[in-house]
């Protein structure tokens, strides 16, 4: 009987943890729509972005204002006052989420690398980004192993954000699957970034009609229809979103942060030759299109090796680099 308790409590020690990084995959969802409100859930309360409906029950996914960090749960866990956008952007004005939403705002004027493009310069290492836009070639799985060899005694797991798009979603399913194989077993932490839909871009356009400013999108679908396949793949949305080729205009900026979203730049895309600071959002691309950005991250990574080892320089977490960003800011 001791033995048995004893087994009981070992397995569960040992499903805890699986169980916290495992994310249902929601295959029948119904009514996904914006929906605003303010969820009390002692000792944390919670902010309400989507609510949908799979298999006959109801979920909400949230944002916790404070930390940034989202997840998907029941409705029925929480007690919910409905709101507008404009009651929750006041209600929770002094929060680093409403902060960073108008840091990314007050940032919106150019035509390229909008939002929120660093954290604060005190932060010894940078945010990993890399954006997983459409491609016909594998996932550059390169980027995941460096990170491991060097961060392996350090920082586990390291954090990555990796911006999705729709398409690379659809047309990697074994990428994604590794990618998740990785984050169950604990060896990456990932924040799924939206990177629209579609992603659709033109060799010969003007930026100012390119990638999401291209005349007829419709940007509800590109926001909306990413986070539903990411659901459906077991991933949790983020409440971040990274523009196709870094490309915005003001209007467009607006009409993402309507969506409870915070758009995220970089002062540091590799493969242009951007170098990168202390707290630097560094960008690379994990689709295999841009194979000397991610050798930059490699050489970049070992040139650090002896500060990684003492921990004098890591990986930062992107919702913890733009909480900071966002405090120091106001
Ligand atoms: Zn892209």
């Amino acid at each position: 009987m001791k033995a048995l308790s004893r087994f009981c409590l070992l397995l569960s020690v040992l499903l805890i943890p699986a169980l916290t990084y495992a994310q249902q995959n929601f295959l029948d969802i119904t009514k996904y729509e914006v929906y605003y409100g303010w969820a009390h859930n002692y000792p944390q309360d919670w902010i309400v972005l989507r609510r949908f409906e799979n298999r006959n029950k109801e979920y909400y996914l949230l944002v916790n204002p404070q930390t940034l960090q989202t997840r998907v749960n029941e409705s029925s866990f929480y007690q919910v006052k409905p709101m507008t956008l404009a009651e929750t952007r006041a209600a929770f004005k002094n929060t680093p989420y409403e902060k960073a939403i108008r840091k990314a705002e007050k940032q919106s004027a150019s035509i390229q690398d909008a939002g929120i493009e660093r954290g604060i310069p005190t932060e010894a290492g940078i945010s990993l980004t890399a954006d997983l836009c459409p491609s016909h070639k594998p996932l550059d799985r390169r980027i995941f192993t460096t990170m491991f060899t060097e961060f392996k005694k350090v920082e586990k797991p390291a954090p990555i954000a990796l911006s999705v798009s729709g398409l690379w979603m659809l047309n990697h399913k074994e990428d994604l699957e590794w990618l998740k194989q990785l984050r169950n077993e604990g060896e990456i932490r990932i924040t799924w970034v939206n990177h629209s839909y579609n992603h659709r871009v033109s060799k010969t356009a003007p930026l100012k009609e390119n990638f999401l400013l291209e005349p007829g999108t419709n940007i509800e679908y590109e926001v909306l229809a990413t986070e539903q396949l990411m659901l459906k793949n077991g991933l949790v949305p983020s409440a971040f979103f990274r523009f196709p080729g870094l490309v915005s205009d003001q209007q467009l900026v607006y009409k993402v942060t309507d969506f409870g979203l915070i758009p995220i730049g970089s002062d540091a895309w590799l493969a242009k030759g951007q170098q990168p600071n202390a707290g630097s959002i560094v960008l690379i691309h994990g689709n295999g299109n841009e194979p000397v950005g991610v050798e930059d991250f490699i050489k970049l990574l070992r040139s650090k090796t002896k500060q990684i080892a003492k921990k004098q320089w890591l990986l930062y977490d992107l919702s913890e680099s733009v909480d900071d960003a966002a405090e120091s800011s106001e």
